[in-house]
């Protein structure tokens, strides 16, 4: 399924041009030649109403050069084959789910000889199957189409002209310059080393959390490396939000939940939206206090007075601020009034957006942590932060140390940075391929303390982190760790 990934990045960081609609002819030859090619036109027109609008003289045209550049792009791809060849033979899912007997009646076992109605029934069937392979298949057809779809669609659909890209010009006069890096790369051993001593601590993922971590320790002394699976984006050259290439879609293993985060360094704060909820709102406070009833927190733990000094030391760094009322769009201000002549309070949720018409980037107003945080830490000349994009991280590496297991350092893949203008590729100049497997040491870390933080980050060191959780991590762990500051 990760080859899907790969291939849905790729898919959709390719621009889909709107040329003419083939014709007749052509699709038929297409379909002769591969017979593949009749599931996915019988796929691309259950995800999207290409029938309902199929007397459209503005929307058809966009859904058939849509299919058509999908097809063409992913054809050939081992990935989009084996996704599709299942809806090509459906008896060969077997008698689960109840399609073997639903199709009986109907005398066909592939997916594009059915009617409309008939293939949504057997999606219905495949996403609620028993079988997490087969609900994981429907979830991740859906998926796919609907994210290649609209994503090629959404321009000339509605009108809106993205401006996703900034110049190349642009570009290269903001690269950041980055000091020479302390990482070396022996290629006869597959492992890093850190040229000046050992390296104090390693950070897994460079999201918020990963982020602060990597901050405050760089700045209390320590030699940080931060790994990334993701790319190294040159603050405000993209539209993040809008770049699928940047999005981890994945789905839970029984395949009923969409999983989808942030892939770059920044993490989720590339892709997310930008409010910012103040961990001392009564909303929170309540979890808080819940933790602390639960016994899942101690009783002193993030009390209100912390939170509030984490929370402005927070608003200082990433440059959070209150949206302004001007700011409240035309549909929003309905609920507004509404709200106000109910006699309710209404409330602005802080933003860490640049106010309108502050933004330094050409293409967005996104502050991430990669902006806010990291960039100064990679440039700073005493004491630079380490990273490594494009590198997932694929296990843990332990030793044995008087019978107990001590974590030393990690493994990782190189990945290909996406193929973009305004990606830092290569960094640190190791000249590694894609797909080459490296391992790192650190400092040694006692795995019964070995801490982990949020959903997707660890990080291996004695004592921080130790209470990390999503969101309220970015404060938590910059106020709470003696170590770090
Ligand atoms: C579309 C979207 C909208 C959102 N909107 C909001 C919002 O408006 N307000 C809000 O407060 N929150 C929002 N969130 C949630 C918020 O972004 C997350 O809670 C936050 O980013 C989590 O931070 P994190 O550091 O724990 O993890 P993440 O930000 O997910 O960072 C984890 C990083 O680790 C990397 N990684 C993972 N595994 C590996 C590995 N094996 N090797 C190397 N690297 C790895 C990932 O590539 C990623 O960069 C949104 C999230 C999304 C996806």
């Amino acid at each position: 399924m990760s080859a899907i990934r790969n291939l849905a990045a790729s898919l959709l960081t390719a621009t889909v041009l709107f040329v003419s609609r083939p014709n007749q002819s052509q699709r038929a030859a297409a379909s002769q030649q591969d017979p593949l090619y009749a599931t996915h036109t019988a796929l691309f027109s259950t995800f999207l109403p290409v029938d309902e609008f199929s007397q459209d003289r503005q929307i058809s045209p966009l859904f058939a050069t849509a299919e058509e550049k999908i097809w063409s792009q992913a054809q050939s791809a081992a990935a989009f084959r084996q996704l599709l060849m299942p809806f090509a033979h459906l008896r060969a899912l077997g008698d689960a789910c109840g399609v073997q007997a639903y199709l009986q009646p109907l005398d066909t076992e592939s997916f594009a000889a059915l009617t409309l109605p008939q293939r949504e029934h057997v999606l219905s069937l495949l996403g609620s199957c028993r079988q997490n392979a087969l609900r994981h298949l429907a979830a991740s057809v859906r998926d796919f189409y609907i994210s290649k779809a609209y994503g090629a669609i959404q321009e000339p659909l509605t009108g809106i002209d993205l401006n996703l890209k900034a110049s190349h010009e642009w570009i290269e006069a903001h690269t950041p310059y980055l000091p020479p890096t302390r990482l070396r790369y022996d290629r006869d051993r597959h492992v890093i080393v850190s040229a000046d001593g050992p390296i104090d601590y390693l950070i897994v993922g460079s999201g918020p959390a990963g982020s602060v971590l990597a901050h405050e320790l760089r700045r209390g002394g320590k030699r940080v490396l931060l790994v990334e699976r993701g790319s190294f984006i040159v603050p405000g050259s993209m539209q993040t939000r809008l770049i699928d290439a940047l999005i981890d879609a994945r789905t839970s293993t029984d395949g009923g939940v969409f999983i989808r985060n942030g892939m770059a360094v920044g993490g989720g704060t590339q892709v997310n939206v930008d409010l910012c909820f103040a961990p001392t709102l009564p909303a929170i406070q309540a979890k808080i206090n819940g933790w602390r009833q639960q016994g899942r927190i101690g009783p002193h733990d993030f009390t209100l007075a912390e939170i509030a000094s984490a929370y402005a030391w927070v608003k200082t760094a990433i440059g959070t601020r209150q949206l302004s009322n001007s700011e409240i769009n035309a549909n929003n201000h309905v609920l507004w009034d509404g709200a106000l002549r109910d006699g309710l309070h209404p409330k602005l949720y802080d933003l860490n957006t640049y106010a309108p018409g502050k933004s330094p980037y050409p293409v967005t107003d996104k502050r991430s942590s990669e902006s806010q945080l990291l960039l100064d830490a990679l440039q700073d000349k005493q004491n630079p932060l380490s990273m490594i994009p494009d590198a997932d991280v694929r296990r843990v590496l332990f030793e044995q140390d008087d019978g107990k297991p001590k974590a030393v350092g990690v493994e990782l893949r190189m990945r290909s940075p996406i193929p973009e203008d305004g990606v830092i590729a290569d960094p640190n100049g190791f000249g590694a391929t894609s797909g080459e497997t490296i391992a790192i040491h650190a400092k040694p870390a006692h795995s019964a303390r070995q801490p982990f933080c949020c959903v997707l980050e660890f990080i291996m060191t004695r004592s921080v982190a130790a209470s990390c959780c999503i969101h309220l991590c970015l404060c938590l762990v910059a106020s709470n760790t003696p170590s770090m500051r």
